[in-house]
Order: structure tokens, then C-alpha cells, then sequence
């Protein structure tokens, strides 16, 4: 049986956006149709949880909407509503982090987070629930060293920029897109790119198909399993998918499920516990981004047996 966090309440008033706000019900209504799968509403994070990776002027923003730029930051319309849904989707992370050290493995329908920096949002990120996550575990004692996975299309430079000055934190990377011009590189074999202390990364070239990234996660692995950590969160990204409007790679939903499965042997065989969240996903028709997300539960059955 795996755990699943979801509330309503994840969702904020976001008006007519990109991100696909409606996603994350609907891959709850398909888990719901599952017998191996519990979905269960998460605590919300604490403000003392908040304020060991951000700042405290940027949380202030974030709860009172000033300054307006600042509470926007992550390119979201702010609504009286956000600071409570960017708590509890933080705590969907939190507590899927939480019940995989318990179960081996669990699992929150929220997004990615990984763009968001310690005095701003970027990238529809708020606050970095990976980091927040990490943190928390952390300061209770329940582990020493986190490791993050991003399989997200972009590149999760929030999470990179958090790792710097945390030594208990390793981020890999494996991305197709250059977050800060928002165009795939199309010139780069399988390189390793804006690294730094406590994080690594893999730009995949345009054209990119599971052969080349298979490649390119099995050296991430390498690097995770040499940081030992106690506990690894997996960004399971829907925007590799060929569809979407961000994408150049040559993914398609079954190549997504075996990544998903790579991911989950390995987390197996080396015994760590694992935790994933859904990450981005903005292929016009929304079912083909639930598809991929039902499918990382499709993978999870497949090796860990239900
Ligand atoms: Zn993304």
C-alpha cells in the first residue's frame, strides 16, 4: 500500500495560467479508482518549518501580498488564499518525505518547487518544498543527508542555489530546457553544466530520446548513491513529454515510465527511501500530463509489487 498526500486546498486561484492548476485532482480522482494506493490530506508546513530556508521579508510577502512584486515573485496572480496552499502543498512534501522513511516509499501530488530561491520566487515556485523538507527532517533528527533527483524539464536552480550552503543536501539535475532563456539547448551531447558545491547536472540536447537519457540518469544515480543519503525526493517531471510546449526531447509516456522505473529499482535496490512529487507538466490536452503522473504510480506497482 502507498500513500499518497493530496488536498483541494493545493490549488490557489490562479486565473487563467499556464500551469495546469486542475492536474493534481485529476490524478487524485485516478488514485482513488486504485486499491494499492491510500490518498490522505497532508499537515500543512509551520512558519518556524518555512523559516529555516526562506527569508523572513519574502514568507511576510507571501502571507500579506506586500510588496506586490515581491508576493508575485514566482509568477502567480497573489490572492489572499496562497500563503495557506503553498503551506500545504510544502507539507505534501513534507509528510510524503516523512512516510517514506516509515514505508520505503510514498508519494505527493503537488509540484515541483525547485526554482524557488530563499528571498524570491521564480518559475511558478514559491517556496522550495524539497529544501523546506529536507530541512525539517533534518532539525528533528529523522535523517543526516537528503538527496534530490530533478527529472524535471528544467533546470532546478533554486534547489542548486539552496544546496551551496547546505552540506547535508546533494542535488542532481537532468534537465532539457535552460531555465533562465526558456529554450532547449540544441547544441549539447550529454554534458554536465552549472555545477557548484553540493549539486551536479545533465543538459539533454534537443532530440534527446530515453537511450540518451538513460544514459544520463545512470551517471546521476552513480552520484547519488556516492552521497549516501538517508533519504532521496524525486522531481517525476511531466514536461519531458514530447507535447509539451516547453519540450524538444523525444520522450514519450512509455519512455517517461521506464525512466520512473529506473528510478524506483534503483532507490530499491540500494534501500533508500524515496519520496516523489509531480513537478511540471503543460501539454495542452491535460490528460496526457495526468497520464505521465499515473504512470510514476504504474512504475512504483511494477517494483515494489503494490
Ligand atoms: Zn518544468
Amino acid at each position: 500500500m502507498l500513500t499518497a498526500f493530496y488536498h483541494p486546498g493545493f490549488a490557489a486561484p490562479l486565473g487563467k495560467h499556464i500551469m495546469p492548476i486542475a492536474k493534481f485532482g485529476l490524478v487524485a480522482e485516478q488514485l482513488r479508482k486504485m486499491s494499492d494506493v491510500n490518498v490522505t490530506p497532508p499537515e500543512p508546513v509551520t512558519e518556524e518549518d518555512l523559516r529555516r530556508v526562506h527569508a523572513p521579508a519574502y514568507i511576510e510577502a507571501i502571507k500579506t501580498g506586500e510588496p506586490r512584486a515581491l508576493a508575485e515573485s514566482q509568477k502567480f496572480p497573489w490572492s489572499p488564499q496562497l500563503f495557506r496552499s503553498v503551506c500545504l502543498t510544502n507539507g505534501g512534501c513534507l509528510s510524503a518525505a516523512r512516510q517514506a522513511l516509515k514505508d520505503g516509499v510514498s508519494a505527493a501530488l503537488v509540484s515541483g518547487f525547485h526554482h524557488a530561491c530563499a528571498d524570491h520566487g521564480e518559475g511558478f515556485c514559491t517556496f522550495n518544498g524539497l529544501v523546506v523538507a529536507a530541512d525539517a527532517l533534518r532539525a528533528a533528527g529523522e535523517v543526516k543527508r537528503v538527496a534530490v533527483l530533478d527529472l524535471d524539464l528544467h533546470y532546478g536552480n533554486g534547489t542548486a542555489q539552496l544546496a551551496v550552503s547546505r552540506p547535508h543536501l546533494f542535488q542532481v539535475s537532468i534537465y532539457g530546457n535552460d531555465y533562465w532563456n526558456n529554450t532547449a539547448y540544441r547544441d549539447v551531447s550529454v554534458r554536465q553544466h552549472e555545477d557548484g558545491e553540493n549539486h551536479r547536472s545533465f543538459a539533454l540536447r534537443a532530440g534527446a530520446n530515453l537511450f540518451v537519457l538513460a544514459q544520463a540518469l545512470t551517471r546521476a544515480l552513480t552520484l547519488i548513491d556516492a552521497a549516501r543519503p538517508d533519504l532521496l525526493l524525486f522531481q517525476a517531471g511531466a514536461d519531458p513529454y514530447f507535447e509539451d510546449p516547453y519540450s524538444t526531447l523525444a520522450l514519450n509516456h512509455n519512455d517517461l515510465l521506464a525512466r520512473d522505473r529506473m528510478v524506483f529499482e534503483f532507490a530499491q535496490d540500494r534501500g533508500i527511501p524515496i519520496a516523489w512529487v509531480l513537478a511540471g507538466g503543460y501539454t495542452a490536452d491535460v490528460s496526457k500530463v495526468v497520464q505521465v503522473h499515473v504512470n510514476t504510480f504504474q512504475a512504483w506497482r511494477e517494483v515494489y509489487g503494490g
